[in-house]
Parts: C-alpha cells; sequence; structure tokens
C-alpha cells in the first residue's frame, strides 16, 4: 500500500494518507487520511506537487524490527503515524521505543530485535 504526506484541509496540516485510487484520464489522485478518514482529491500532481512520496520512508511497526531516534512508524493497531523519540536498552536485550503518534500520543512499544 503506498502511503503519502499530504496536506489534509480537514486536519489543517501534513498527515499520513493511502492511495485510494488514481484517474489517470484526470491526472487525479484521491487519497485517504488515516487520521480523519477524509478522502482528498489532488489534481495535476500526482501527489508529488505538495505531497511526499514516503514509499519506505515509513516503517510498518514489527516487534521484531530495530528502529533508530526520528524513525517513521504505521502501527496498524492505532491506524496512526509516529516518530520514535527515545529508545532506551532493558538489559535482556530488549528495546522500548518511545514513540509519539499523531492522535494515540506517546506510547512505548517493545521490540525485540535479533
Ligand atoms: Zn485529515
Amino acid at each position: 500500500m503506498k502511503k503519502y504526506c499530504y496536506y489534509c484541509p480537514t486536519c489543517q496540516k501534513v498527515t499520513l494518507m493511502t492511495l485510494v485510487k488514481e484517474d489517470q484520464n484526470k491526472n487525479t489522485t484521491f487519497l485517504k487520511c488515516i487520521v480523519c478518514s477524509d478522502t482528498e482529491q489532488s489534481k495535476n500532481c500526482g501527489v508529488g506537487q505538495n505531497g511526499e512520496d514516503l514509499g519506505d520512508g515509513i516503517k510498518e511497526y514489527s516487534p521484531k524490527a530495530s528502529y533508530e531516534v526520528g524513525d517513521i512508524l504505521f502501527h496498524k493497531t492505532f491506524n496512526d503515524t509516529g516518530e520514535v523519540v527515545k529508545i532506551t536498552q532493558r538489559l535482556n536485550g530488549q528495546c522500548v521505543n518511545t514513540v509519539l503518534f499523531k492522535t494515540a500520543g506517546l506510547k512505548k512499544l517493545i521490540t525485540i530485535p535479533k
């Protein structure tokens, strides 16, 4: 699933959007804001003008992955993206990733990197 950063008029900020559909004849792209679930129409830019194709830039949260401060994660359960603001390592090897989600707020996610 392609994800884009795009300005959402409802949220009045740049949010993470998923591609709903592309109309190539009209050169129009429909994006759904994952924060408010509104669908935005982006014309004549194929998303690129105001939006940024993050592609692989957003990492889907997995307990077996390892992250760095500044990484942007997408968490399915929260249906939300957040930035890793702090990582602490426990003696048993687990990492506690403090992630600031856009709507869910601060969450601590445990990862066990191999
Ligand atoms: Zn929105």
